[in-house]
């Protein structure tokens, strides 16, 4: 058998690049006992890393190349700190023959355990939908099922929360195993068309009702203007709704946003609970970056933490690359982690930072030589009414304030901030002699 881990390893070679196979799946040393491999990573990180990133790979690998069933344990050598290898056992099954129900083909536990409640990091951006998902997992199904939407902007913890879930129910529960079904919209709608070509139609339904406990489908505004996909996701969600089974969904959109959709879709979608996670604020991506560092047994400099954090406000998904790029960088060059070479990362990253009203009002006040005074005062005089448009209009375009909220900076009430708003975007839009000025010094003060 310890060819067959070269085999698989040549294959992995072939779906994954280099540089991937050389940092994480060459390290691993293989050991066969009867159906079980288990793979000996050299530490907790690569271990890690190797169940989150790779695990399904292999398993994919295994599947091809091996007859019958392989399970797969991701072990870490010598340390005893590693993960509870629990989780990660992968069952596979040989899918060759035909006929095969279609239930036993899948990786039985696919979410990845690195996705906890315990390494969320709380703060009021998140914390809603954080305590809504602990406790709907936590919930009994005797008291039924329950459903959630979980909506944000990309790389805001989507993933992260649905997955701490599928953990969650996993662990909690003291009776059998629950039968739990994470997907995204675009796999559910892969298999339904691979079950009708192939006329197990029935098995894809008996699979995601009569078999699943917990659906955790991710992305489903990939079902927008996909009408027979959307009825048959309608079936299923009416189905697990009466059988009191427990449903997450997740979307970058709201359900009411998707265009194209069933409206009894965006009506059972609105069903349970709907929570957004927002963009965190600074001390939350400082929090953040010192738990994903800790990790990793990394101490960051708190003025690169704070480099980093002011930096990269919009998305967790990049603080985490850079951060990583950051200690990888380090590593090779075997230097200490500073200010300069964090810089050097940071100008591979589309640095988008979000002027708050402080630095709009500062601007405006510098662009139109008005005093902050005057822009908030009861003048109507053209300048100064120019100005205070401008800094309603980037306002609204930057910040997460209320229209209401804006106007009350100014001494102003919301209509007024709204047609001042219409007056900026005309001129924008028209490229009226004051709009392109407008938008040229926009860009030269980088608002
Ligand atoms: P989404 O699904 O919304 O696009 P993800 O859940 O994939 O985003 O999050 C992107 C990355 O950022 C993941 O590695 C996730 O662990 C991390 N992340 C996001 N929010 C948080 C948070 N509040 N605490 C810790 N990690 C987070
Ligand atoms: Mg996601």
């Amino acid at each position: 058998m310890s060819n067959k881990w070269e085999e698989i390893k040549e294959l992995l070679g072939q779906t994954l690049n280099s540089g991937v196979c050389r940092v994480w799946i060459e390290p691993l040393r293989a050991r066969w006992a009867d159906d079980v491999l288990t793979l000996v990573a050299p530490n907790d990180f690569v271990a890690g890393n190797v169940r989150a990133r790779f695990l399904s790979h292999i398993a994919e690998a295994c599947e091809t190349l091996c007859s019958g069933k392989v399970q797969i344990e991701i072990q870490v050598d010598p340390s005893p700190k590693s993960f509870s290898s629990s989780l990660t056992k992968v069952t596979v099954q040989r899918q060759r023959e035909r006929g095969l129900p279609l239930e036993h083909a899948v990786v039985s536990s696919p979410v990845s355990p690195c996705y906890q409640f315990e390494n969320f990091i709380v703060g009021s951006a998140n914390e809603m939908a954080y305590v809504a998902s602990q406790s709907f997992s936590r919930q009994n199904s005797a008291h039924g099922g329950g459903q959630i939407f979980l909506s944000s902007a990309p790389g805001l913890g989507k993933t992260h929360l649905v997955q701490a879930i599928g953990n969650e129910v996993f662990r909690s529960s003291n009776k059998s195993c629950p039968r739990i079904a994470y997907l995204s919209a675009e796999e559910f709608a892969r298999q339904m068309v691979m079950a009708i070509k192939g006329r197990r139609i029935e098995e894809f339904k008996t699979r995601y009702r009569e078999n699943t406990d917990v659906l955790l489908l991710e992305d489903i505004h990939f079902f927008q203007g996909k009408e027979k996909m959307q009825a048959e996701l309608l079936s299923t969600i009416r189905y697990l709704q009466q059988h009191g089974r427990k449903i997450v969904f997740t979307s970058c959109f709201l359900p009411a946003e998707i265009a194209d959709l069933d409206p009894h879709l965006v009506s059972r979608f609105c069903q349970g609970f709907i929570s957004v996670i927002d963009r965190p604020d600074f001390e939350t991506r400082m929090r953040i970056l010192e738990n994903k560092a800790c990790q990793v047994q990394v101490q960051l400099p708190v003025e690169v933490q704070e480099l980093l954090a002011h930096n990269l406000q919009n998305d967790v998904r990049q603080l985490e690359s850079c951060l990583n790029n950051l200690i990888a960088k380090a590593r090779l060059l075997k230097e200490q982690i500073c200010t300069e070479l964090a810089w050097s990362v940071l100008k591979n990253y589309s640095i988008e930072v979000r002027p708050d009203m402080e630095k709009i009002v500062r601007s405006v006040c510098e662009i139109f030589s008005v005093s902050e005074e005057a822009i908030r005062s009861k003048s109507r005089s053209k300048l100064n009414v120019l100005a205070r448009n401008t800094a309603f209009y980037l306002a609204r375009k930057h910040t997460t304030l209320s229209l209401a909220e804006i106007g009350k900076h100014f001494n102003r009430n919301h209509s007024t901030v709204i047609k001042g708003i219409a007056n900026v975007e005309r001129d924008v839009n028209l490229k009226t002699a004051e709009g392109m000025r407008l938008a040229q010094t926009m860009e030269r003060f980088q608002l």
